[in-house]
């Protein structure tokens, strides 16, 4: 997700899945499908936004509220709304019903 690595901690949580409901941004427990748990890198970094159209730069990801509250990149901006790093059950079933969670959302 990051165009500056410096910064990136390596956590991996903005690289979830994340679907939006009424206006925020809300956390699906699964990676998008070219992040490797084990490294807990992007596995195509260097053509990250070719290989997956919904990866964003940094920018647009502060811009869209997608970094957790503590990250690095938003944790001193003092407007910033974080999203929200769990979903119920029924959004999950509703998440489900509509999208192939093996896909590239990010
Ligand atoms: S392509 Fe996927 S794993 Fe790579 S930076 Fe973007 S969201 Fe993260
Ligand atoms: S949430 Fe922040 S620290 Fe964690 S992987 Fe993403 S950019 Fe790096």
């Amino acid at each position: 997700m990051t165009s500056d690595r410096d910064r990136c901690e390596r956590c991996g949580r903005c690289c979830c899945l994340k679907m939006i409901l009424d206006s925020e941004v809300v956390y699906l427990p699964f990676h998008c499908g070219h992040f490797d748990p084990a490294t807990r890198l992007c596995t195509v970094y260097d053509r990250r936004f070719e290989a997956n159209p919904h990866c964003l730069t940094v920018e647009e990801g502060i811009e869209l509220g997608v970094f957790p509250a503590d990250c690095p990149y938003v944790r001193d901006l003092p407007d910033y709304a974080p999203p929200r790093t769990e979903c119920t059950r029924e959004e999950l079933e509703l998440y489900l019903e509509h999208t192939d969670p093996a896909g590239d959302a990010s």
